[in-house]
């Protein structure tokens, strides 16, 4: 038996993404066309953009669809119009690099030790040039939520735009822009059982952004390029899915994580995340032993090079790097079930049992 409990790397496809997608292969037409072909893709376009809006409570010309959550990021990093940068120090690296490409002055705002923005340090921030600040609505390795009312709140007052990354919390939580009072949020379709390879700008009626890519006039000429349809019909159909009732199992299997350390635990979090490290214990090790034990996790900072690295996430909350090291990811998903819980529950058993061993002779 495997058990998958890695989604927030990315979740396996769920059903109804499949069958739209299928149904997508099989149309011929251009979205930009005019002729029925075309007028048929640009329904499928047309409906997912109508879900993708609705998931977060927006009208559809908000949704600039793109090539993934890396390009949505770049995309509100390089094209809004400001003169600085202000980011969190836990947001992913498309974030941070690509805030480091800009060009633009870039300022770090460190997080808690329960992995949650610093206001006061974002406050003393604010003052100066038109900025845009970009913090993520949940992190990926910790899932520590983070207070973006309260960002925009601040932000507002010194006349700062606001984006977030919103990539791990859509389908998790309630992700409503209007609400967030936010300027621009990122959107990922593989997080959530959706297709990898098709995401989402959203974009506030009247904010203009520089496109990244220039071109035909596809996106109300935010994003030129053919659209992919097959990838974003299958975001839509999963855009306004929740999870199952993932906290209880994950509750459960937190339960079992005796003498372990669980990063951000003090703070709100994803339902379906648990970053956690056991003195003594190294990632990569624990990460094979799973794996060998049926049981795919990711290390704390699960980097794309699918190497163990450090992570910067763990060194902003002030962990000490010989516990970071340890780190492991657990992140549940639509598809996770009790059986899955107690497989993982008695694997784990089973390895600390042979590290206690090992540690006594
Ligand atoms: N932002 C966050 C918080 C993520 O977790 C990820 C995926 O790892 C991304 C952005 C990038 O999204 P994509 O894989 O669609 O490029």
């Amino acid at each position: 038996m495997r058990t998958y409990l890695d989604h927030n790397a990315t979740s396996p496809l769920r059903p109804e993404a499949k069958a739209a997608m299928l149904a997508a292969m099989d149309l011929t037409g251009n979205a930009s066309s005019v002729h029925a072909e075309g007028r048929a893709a640009r329904k499928v376009l047309d409906d997912a953009r109508e879900a993708v809006a609705q998931a977060v409570g927006v009208i559809a010309p908000m949704v600039v669809f793109t090539g993934s959550g890396t390009e949505a990021n770049n995309l509100a990093i390089k094209g809004a119009p400001i003169e600085r940068i202000i980011v969190s120090a836990i947001e992913h690296p498309a974030i941070l690099e690509s805030a480091r490409a800009s060009g633009k002055p870039v300022q770090v705002i460190p997080v808690t030790a329960h992995g949650v923005l610093d206001l006061g340090a974002l406050e003393d921030a604010l003052p100066g040039p038109k900025a845009l600040v970009s913090v993520m609505m949940a992190n990926n390795e910790t899932g520590v939520i983070q207070p973006i009312r309260d960002v925009v709140a601040m932000a507002q007052a010194f006349g700062a735009l606001v984006h977030t990354d919103a990539v791990q919390a859509l389908g998790k939580i309630t992700v409503n822009f209007g609400l967030l009072g936010v300027d621009i949020m990122t959107l990922s379709a593989h997080k959530l059982g959706g297709p990898i390879g098709a995401g989402a700008l959203i974009v506030r009626d009247g904010l203009a952004l520089e496109p990244l890519l220039h071109g035909g006039g596809q996106e109300l000429r935010r994003r030129a390029g053919t659209e992919n349809l097959v990838g974003i019909s299958g975001f839509g159909a999963v855009a306004t899915r929740n999870m199952n009732a993932v906290k209880a199992l994950r509750d459960k299997l937190e339960s079992s994580l005796e003498a372990a350390v669980i990063f951000g635990a003090g703070a709100d979090r994803l339902p379906n995340t648990t970053c956690f490290a056991v003195p003594g214990m190294n990632a990569e090790t624990l990460l094979m032993s799973l794996d060998l034990e049926g049981i795919a996790v990711s290390s704390g900072s699960a980097c794309s090079s699918g190497k163990v690295a450090k992570s910067h996430v763990l060194a902003a909350m002030g962990v000490a790097p010989e516990i970071s090291k340890g780190a492991l990811r657990v992140s549940l998903g639509w598809d996770t079930t009790s059986d899955h819980i107690e497989h993982f529950i008695a694997a784990w058993r089973k390895i600390l049992a042979r590290h206690k061993a090992r540690a006594a002779a």
